[in-house]
């Protein structure tokens, strides 16, 4: 009973989070995760998580609200291209790199904000080819 309350939560939770962001945005860009590569680098505890659980609430908040919900390959390093220059860095691949400074251009990148960027331009991208 424990888990079916711990999963309605988190259910109406993302509903909640999904109309938030549908409600601000007309077009999110997200990357599509690769659960597998997932479970293998975290364990089984991304399950929990609910990562795909949450994609397919949000496209389906996002159809009912007209916000355009566009995802990204998750082939598209947007960890490792430098959002500034372009630069593709692998030595950044390792998820345990949270700052970087790029090699060709020198700007200091937070990872996460680096790869947001990344996979904003490549939905917009994708949206308007
Ligand atoms: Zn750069």
């Amino acid at each position: 009973r424990l888990y079916h309350k711990q999963a309605n939560q988190r259910r109406d939770f993302h509903f909640k989070l999904a109309q938030k962001l549908c409600q601000k945005y007309a077009v999110i860009c997200l990357e599509s995760l690769s659960m597998k590569a997932m479970q293998q680098s975290h364990g089984k505890k991304v399950n929990d998580y609910g990562f795909a659980a949450f994609e397919n609430i949000l496209e389906y908040v996002g159809r009912q609200m007209g916000t355009k919900i566009i995802k990204v390959d998750k082939f598209y390093p947007s960890s490792q291209l430098c959002h500034d220059c372009g630069y593709q860095n692998k030595e950044v691949k390792d998820i345990c790199v949270h700052e970087w400074t790029c090699p060709s251009c020198g700007i200091r990148h937070d990872r996460d904000r680096n790869a947001a960027r990344n996979i904003l331009s490549e939905g917009l991208r994708l949206l308007t080819a």
